[in-house]
């Protein structure tokens, strides 16, 4: 029979029909024909996080990427007018790292030598590659996004505009360049920020554990004892730290030591660090060119731990942030030993050259030999390495340029506290970190990336150039081969000093990528852009990438700040605080209202994912096997706060159930092609059937409650809502209906038809292949009129809801659920009816009897009688036994005697004792003779088992009826074949009485007594 509506197979195959879903939205046009729709609608601003065009995307990725088109699909059906646009980020370490990679370059001495033009055009290439494979990928997930449109970071576009931050932030006197301890990566060659070393990962890595003596020179044989497990920082030490205020103690041997790290230790004299400060020693490689001019003392440091180590610390001020700190405070030398490829340099002597961590040997075996060594073991402890290479960090004291956060902070913490932030909690997250952020050091002695526009001249001042303009103006040659504002052509720019008018290089240093990314809020929207730029977006490196337009400064005005971002929660300190960092300095306000953010992605047994760990799930397999609708319902069904565990078990969960949702519609099909019913586009049901109105009701409780989650961007009480629904019309509304379907009622067919529409457009923001298949069939296919995809169609209407009618239901879905868990305590089989049931505390149901008699197949329903199941009680001795001392005894009793009362309130009475709810424990229930009893707090269902003659029989019939049926689909009858039964000599006394039922339940013209059970179709 062909039917108005597709057949549905039993099962989806989410990824066959979410490619003919794409096929078909891109043959249509849809979601350009959606943005034209809405085109004179309220504005809904979004401004994408860019993705790093640099590999494939991850599964993590397409968490947010979920997230991000939920709620621009949600706004769209919404009529709201949306931009649409997608970023990716595009330079600095990471892209750079990844280039190396492939071309086999280790250093920058290679990266030199290969050509830094070259590098630059293979950096290109690779993001220009992945922006490509990304988009796909994004498509195939179902964002829609504006993909002709993109940001690149690199544009020179972009550039110029963080060009014009950095001349505003030297303008406020902000900039300056630091001569500081940081964090060094050896192999990147390049300090690594404070934000950079969190995202990083720390390692448990193995060390060596050395304590060491350093001979005091003003008494012979006495030597302090230091505690290290960077034996390449020896070299550089100038000082010996203590604490004031702690105890120190001399060893008979002379070696001095904390007490407190040494307590079982014998002492021979004691004294306050205080009275050590001051004394000279001998360094531990005085010999070295580089220790010549270094005067060895101990000083003072009140931040000694007596935790671990000797209590006494050796400071290298050129090799630790700590340590440099002090050495100004009490200035020491500074002696830095290794270079920027962590070797070490030439005043190093037999070090020279050595890699940082290749200097352990020769240090070690150089101190035992001169008998400084004390002790040589082994340690593994957390050590912080690159987050782009893994290789551990180093400490290296360098200049860097950074952007001082002081003036900034209090103005961001403002900012932030206009912005809300979903879930609630994480805008401390992003105070707490604005409170503590340090200075912002943006500069990275690396190839491709921002060019920072500094230029220092001899005579003392700095030139920040604001824009390509002003470089062209102000440069005396270079400008020619100026193709793009990347090294290596931008560095043979030279201008002249605004000052003295000598000729200035700038500066090498290129800058954080965050600054890239910062920037986006201020520099895709045009502000303070004189004119609207038809694809003027895509300079620089990013031309033919991007045909995005440059807008002006109306638009911008119109579209900042965003109303809503989304990204991870590690954003707070990246993207979240650089774009507020540059927006609020720029224009004084946060650059988002709203913010929804998500914690990390988990393999599904809860550890990271890892490619070399084997657990990691690529995103375009996840799309291929579990189907992406699959993927973002388990991305939106997650509460965001918490770790998600991703993988193969879950999806697979995921897919059982929606299969709920699929089975019903699929029941739909089947009864309206038998009545060749077919609906008009736009009807609603007006049915006065009591289920009918019931499903109109709990189809606009959904809609009300979908409503209330997507507004509040909170995906989980989405899909959570929508599983509820789909149980109640599956397992109630389905169910309860079936005979209705069986006799063709078109009334329960179109209700059935208009809340499965209704559904599937609330859930089309979260699985938007499944709601537009279903649609396309149950909607598009089958009314002319209507639109032919659901994201077209609008937000659904949504109706009062009949509070009053889905309570009632809410109470008899109750009982009938206690009933079967009575029925299941007691064995007996749902087909064997029996007598009664008695009901208490479900006031809503009372009208219902006759359907709880039906499901629960009992004969009569009673309310508020019968009996109660009462509980085991036990007192609460720990209460109970201060309150009645010897009184408790007669409680006891009483209560195990089964001889209470209950009382209003939860308490009981017993042996004349009043006992408050928490003052018993309740056990289990006690069985009731002759019943069987199941309640929760409020409602008690009890069923009489008691079981007579006619009951049994009754009981037969249907178990007979279940065979037949059982038959009848063995032989795979239709639905709508009659048969002729013949009944066994067995059950041949059935037919008596029962005939009429049998034949109304089995589509039977016949019943005949034979030898065997059998049906024959007629
Ligand atoms: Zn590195
Ligand atoms: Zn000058």
């Amino acid at each position: 029979m062909p039917g108005v509506f597709a057949p549905l197979p039993p099962v989806p195959d989410h990824p066959a029909l979410e490619r003919e879903v794409l096929e078909r939205w891109d043959a249509e046009r849809t979601f350009e024909r959606l943005r034209e729709q809405n085109r004179a609608g309220p504005r809904f601003s979004f401004i994408d996080g860019p993705i790093t065009a640099n590999n494939p995307m991850g599964v993590h990725h397409a968490w947010g990427r979920t997230l991000k088109d939920v709620f621009q699909r949600y706004k769209a059906m919404r009529g709201f007018h949306q931009r649409y646009q997608n970023g990716f980020d595009c330079q600095g370490l990471w892209v750079e790292v990844e280039v190396e990679k492939a071309l086999g370059l280790n250093s920058k001495r290679e990266i030199e030598e290969y050509g830094l033009a070259e590098f630059a055009e293979r950096c290109r290439e690779r993001v220009a590659h992945f922006a490509e494979i990304i988009t796909e990928q994004s498509k195939r997930l179902g964002m829609w996004m504006d993909w002709d449109a993109d940001y690149y970071t690199f544009s020179d576009t972009n550039i110029e505009y963080i060009w014009r931050f950095l001349k505003v932030v030297h303008e406020r006197g902000w900039l300056y360049q630091g001569h500081r301890a940081t964090q060094w990566c050896p192999r990147c060659g390049t300090s690594i920020s404070q934000h950079e070393v969190y995202s990083g990962e720390y390692k448990e890595l193995d060390h060596p554990s050395l304590y060491v003596r350093f001979p005091l020179t003003d008494s012979e044989g006495e030597s302090l004892v230091v505690w290290t497990t960077t034996p390449w920082t020896l070299p550089a030490n100038v000082a010996a730290a203590v604490r004031p205020d702690a105890e120190y103690g001399r060893t008979a041997e002379g070696e001095w030591y904390a007490v407190g790290c040494l307590p079982d230790r014998e002492f021979v004299e004691r004294v306050t660090g205080a009275d050590l400060v001051g004394r000279p020693y001998r360094g531990p490689f005085d010999d070295l060119a580089a220790a010549d001019d270094v005067r060895h003392r101990v000083i003072p440091w009140d931040e000694i731990s007596l935790d671990e180590g000797t209590g006494i610390v050796h400071i290298a001020p050129g090799a630790g942030a700590e340590d440099f700190e002090l050495g100004r405070v009490h200035g020491l030398s500074v002696l830095i030993p290794i270079d920027e490829s962590g070797a070490f340099y030439d005043t190093y002597g037999p070090l020279a050259g050595l890699a940082a961590e290749d200097a352990e040997g020769p240090v070690v075996e150089s101190l035992r030999e001169r008998e400084l060594l004390v002790e040589a073991g082994r340690i593994v402890h957390r050590y912080p390495t690159c987050w782009r290479c893994s290789t551990p960090l180093l400490f290296r004291v360098v200049d860097d340029w950074f952007i001082s956060a002081e003036e900034i902070r209090q103005p961001m913490l403002e900012a932030n506290a206009t912005v809300e932030w979903t879930p609630a909690f994480y805008s401390k997250r992003m105070d707490d970190w604005l409170r503590n952020m340090g200075d912002w050091n943006i500069s990275r002695k690396r190839y491709f990336g921002l060019p920072l526009p500094f230029y220092p001249c001899a005579c003392g001042h700095l030139t920040v150039i604001g824009s390509r303009d002003e470089l062209e103006r102000r440069a005396l040659r270079g400008v020619d081969g100026l193709r793009e504002l990347h090294r290596p052509w931008i560095d043979d720019v030279v201008i002249a000093c605004e000052q003295c008018g000598e000729e200035v290089p700038r500066v090498p240093e290129v800058g954080d990528a965050w600054l890239d990314a910062g920037i986006v809020p201020l520099s895709t929207l045009g502000w303070q852009s004189d004119e609207v730029v038809p694809g003027g977006y895509g300079t620089g490196a990013a031309e033919g990438l991007t045909s995005a337009d440059l807008p002006d400064h109306a638009y911008w005005e119109e579209w900042f700040p965003a109303d809503w971002v989304s990204e991870m929660r590690e954003q707070i300190r990246l993207w979240f605080y650089s774009i507020s960092f540059m927006s609020v300095t720029m224009v004084g306000r946060a650059p988002y209202r709203r913010v929804l953010t998500f914690e990390k992605l988990q393999d599904e047994t809860g550890r990271e994912m890892h490619r070399s760990w084997g657990n990691a799930i690529a995103a375009d397999e996840a799309l291929d096997r579990m189907g992406a609708d699959v993927v973002r319902l388990l991305f939106s069904e997650h509460v965001p706060s918490q770790n998600l565990r991703f993988g193969y078990g879950p999806a697979h969960e995921a897919k059982r159930r929606l299969l709920t949702l699929w089975n019903s519609a699929s029941f739909f099909v089947t009864y309206a092609n038998i009545e060749e019913w077919r609906p008009a586009w736009g009807q609603t049901p007006a049915s006065e059937h009591s289920l009918d109105r019931w499903l109109v009701a709990r189809t606009n409780r959904l809609l009300t409650d979908l409503t209330d989650a997507y507004e509040r961007y909170w995906t989980p009480d989405v899909t959570r809502a929508f599983d509820a629904f789909v149980d109640d019309l599956s397992n109630w509304y389905i169910r309860r209906s079936r005979r209705r379907f069986w006799d063709g009622d078109t009334a329960a067919i179109e209700t059935l038809w208009w809340s499965l529409v209704q559904a599937v457009r609330g859930i089309g923001p979260v699985m938007p292949f499944l709601a537009d298949h279903v649609w396309r069939n149950l909607v598009a296919g089958a009314c002319k009129e209507a639109p032919d995809s659901v994201f077209l169609a609008g937000w659904p209407e949504v109706g009062a809801v009949d509070e009053d009618l889905l309570a009632e239901v809410a109470d008899v879905r109750r009982v009938v659920e206690l009933g079967h868990q009575a029925r299941g305590d007691t064995g007996i089989k749902l087909r064997q009816p029996l007598r009664r049931a008695y009901v208490r505390g479900a006031d809503g149901a009372r009208a219902h009897a006759a359907e709880i008699g039906d499901e629960l197949n009992v004969k009569e329903v009673h309310f508020d009688e019968g009996p109660v199941a009462r509980a085991q009680l036990k007192p609460n001795l720990r209460l109970l036994g201060p309150r009645l001392g010897q009184r408790l005894r007669d409680v006891k009793a009483a209560l195990d005697a089964d001889e209470y009362e209950e009382l209003a309130g939860g308490g009981v009475q017993a042996a004349g004792e009043e006992l408050a709810p928490d003052e018993v424990l309740r056990g289990e229930r006690l069985a009731v003779e002759g019943f069987a009893v199941a309640q929760d707090d409020v409602t008690s269902v009890a069923l009489d088992t008691a079981l007579d003659e006619e009951l049994l029989r009754e009981g037969r019939v249907r178990e007979l009826v279940h065979r037949l049926n059982a038959m009848r689909r063995e032989v795979e009858l239709e639905l709508t074949d009659r048969i002729v039964v013949t009944l066994s000599a067995a059950e041949a006394d059935l037919a008596d009485g029962y005939e009429g039922w049998i034949k109304d339940e089995t589509l039977a013209v016949e019943v005949r007594v034979g030898q065997t059970l059998a049906i024959e179709k007629v």
